[in-house]
């Protein structure tokens, strides 16, 4: 069976039911990559170029581990939009190339264009360009893709519910998950979906929220409507997807009275966080506010020293009834 590897890391938080379903309706078998652990950090950051963000060289390592795997195919798409007039951070333009100038022992790779910021014709050619790998015929391919929407829909709907996208990955695969529903604070917690929900990233962020009895409310449970409706605020739009869903996430909780604080968490190199995070920043006036930047010296205690600090001062906000009070001094 014809074996396509999918690099565990960036986009595969947001697509990766879409593709795996694709690529299995056309006979193929997916394998992925292992959770993101120190060994494929360190080998991403031996590989990648210096000035590229952290999540980038992370992917390196994901895609250094495929490449020994026996795989014949590796999926990096090129993605420029994901929806009508917005983009995606340019470096996921760049990822084929970039990837394909660092290995040289790299299987074939599908670099498929997706570009929905005018629409989607051209994503139509590029499916059946893709398919054709597989299978010459063309009902077969669209069928294929039509399944992979399908099963996208229903991944987008379990993550609307207050899971990570990791775990909505894993209960749309079948996986038991429980959450731990004991807690008194809310926090609003905003990122790139390749960080946060990135267990080594992020340092396993909501996760630590949660063991603080905290719940993390995260950007994929607010309806897209809400989103744009504060985001359109702004004097000037946000062109870039995931940077306007933060943008809009955090000033709608801003406003909320059951949100507690608002974390953002923001990786090291990023061009866009350098001024999405500064907009959050300056604009959250009503909620407790953190910004919180990770890269690979991290330090694990560092973080749970400080979000332990934000915690306690939200409970102690709330219990002396102190929200009248200015977050911002
Ligand atoms: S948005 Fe930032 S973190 Fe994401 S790929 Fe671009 S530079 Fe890297």
């Amino acid at each position: 069976m014809i074996k396509v590897g999918i690099p565990r890391g960036l986009f595969y938080f947001y697509y990766y039911p879409l593709w795996k379903t694709f690529f299995e309706n056309l006979g193929a078998e997916v394998v992925t990559s292992s959770e993101t652990n120190n060994k494929i950090v360190s080998q991403g950051i031996d590989i990648a170029v210096d000035e590229t963000c952290f999540p980038v060289k992370v992917y390196y390592g994901h895609v250094n581990q495929l490449c020994n795997e026996n795989i014949d195919y590796i999926f990096i798409p090129r993605i420029v939009s994901v929806e009508l007039r917005s983009y995606i951070c340019p470096k996921f333009m760049g990822i084929p190339d970039m990837i394909r100038a660092s290995f040289n022992n790299l299987p074939y790779v599908i670099d498929i264009t997706i570009d929905l910021s005018r629409n989607n014709k051209e994503l139509k050619k590029e499916i059946i360009k893709v398919g054709q790998l597989f299978t010459s015929n063309k009902k077969a391919i669209n069928n294929a893709y039509q399944n992979a929407i399908i099963e996208q829909k229903r991944f987008n709907q379990i993550s609307k519910e207050g899971y990570t996208l990791d775990e909505a990955i894993k209960l749309w695969e079948g996986l038991k998950i429980k959450l731990n529903t004991k807690n008194d604070l809310k926090i609003g917690v905003f990122g790139h979906g390749y960080s946060i929900y990135d267990q080594a990233i992020s340092m396993n962020i909501i996760n630590k929220l949660r063991e603080m009895e905290c719940q993390a409310y995260i950007p994929e449970m607010l309806d897209k409507k809400i989103i744009e409706k504060e985001a359109s605020t702004l004097p000037k739009r946000v062109f870039w997807t995931i940077g306007r869903k933060m943008v809009g996430g955090a000033l709608h909780m801003d406003k909320r009275t059951d949100i507690d604080g608002i974390i953002y968490v923001s990786c090291f190199g990023c061009g866009p966080d350098s001024i999405v995070g500064e907009v959050i920043e300056r604009k959250v006036k009503n909620k407790p506010f953190m910004l919180i930047t990770v890269d690979e010296h991290t330090g694990e205690a560092g973080l749970v020293t400080r979000l332990e600090a934000f915690c306690d001062m939200l409970r102690r906000r709330k219990s002396n009834n102190e929200s009248n009070i200015s977050a911002h001094g």
